[in-house]
């Protein structure tokens, strides 16, 4: 399968200095490399957002990275977006992203991480909290329906790209999620790294129209460009490949369309 570019990897750029290891392996270069060898022909730099407690990128680089990045893309001529991979902080649908982050931000993928700072103590208790247990307990009905709609309140609120590894450690209701992302142009993701999608939930998110993205969620340059489960994973559910749209052509974001349209 012919897959035209990566969205969603990891490099140090979210290192946080206090910490005496990174999260993720590579630089930039090392990713840009590693996605010209694959022969990707796009590729997204995701860090974590802003909130995360020990991987989140910082504010402060963001020019830095941007110009580091035009560079780099020109140098492999590779297309590279500076993107970033936000987190949900609150029931209410807030991300950590906020408006003017998108003057360096060409595209906004969001989900959800356990080691995000929640926007209030009452996110904590009712969302994160829960969650964590729900990892070894199961998820309660209610959980569910709290965290369905907190996705959907973001995807409402925001102008979110691609929801990554949806349904993986937060179970939420995938149909009513896929409807509101379908309603708003949100990219469902297939997650290399964390995906959990059964059939029925695939063929849910078909049946209401909803288009997938295939990413590597890479953590060090040598996972860019790599969907071997994923491609495995649409073999098996048969997912038509008019609805990944990354396979065989360049997908459309949602912020890169609109940046071009306000120019
Ligand atoms: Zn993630
Ligand atoms: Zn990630």
């Amino acid at each position: 399968m012919n897959f035209f570019g990566d969205y969603h990897t990891h490099t140090i750029f979210s290192r946080k200095p206090f910490l005496p290891f990174n999260h993720a392996k590579g630089t930039l270069e090392d990713n840009i490399k590693a996605a010209k060898q694959m022969g990707l022909k796009e590729l997204a730099i995701t860090d974590h957002g802003f909130n995360h407690k020990y991987f989140s990128c910082s504010r402060k680089k963001m020019l830095s990275t941007k110009q580091e990045i035009l560079r780099l893309s020109q140098k492999y001529d590779v297309k590279v977006y500076l993107g970033v991979e936000a987190n949900f902080l609150s029931q209410d649908g807030t991300i950590d992203v906020i408006p003017k982050d998108m003057e360096y931000l060409d595209i906004v993928l969001c989900g959800y991480h356990k080691l995000a700072k929640p926007k209030r103590l009452s996110d904590k208790f009712k969302i994160f909290v829960p969650n964590f247990f729900a990892n070894y307990f199961g998820t309660s009905k209610k959980l569910k329906e709290r965290n369905t709609q907190m996705i959907i309140n973001a995807i409402e609120k925001n102008s979110i790209d691609v929801i990554t590894h949806l349904n993986n450690k937060m179970k939420c209701d995938v149909l009513e999620v896929a409807k509101k992302a379908v309603e708003k142009g949100t990219l469902i993701e297939l997650n290399e790294k964390h995906c959990t999608f059964t059939e029925k939930e695939v063929r849910d998110i078909l049946n209401v129209g909803g288009m997938f993205l295939v990413d590597s969620d890479a953590h060090r340059p040598e996972k860019v460009g790599k969907f071997k489960r994923m491609e495995s994973l649409i073999e098996k559910y048969n997912i038509p490949e008019e609805r990944i749209v990354n396979l065989n052509k360049f997908p459309e974001f949602l912020n890169l369309k609109r940046k071009i349209n306000n120019k």
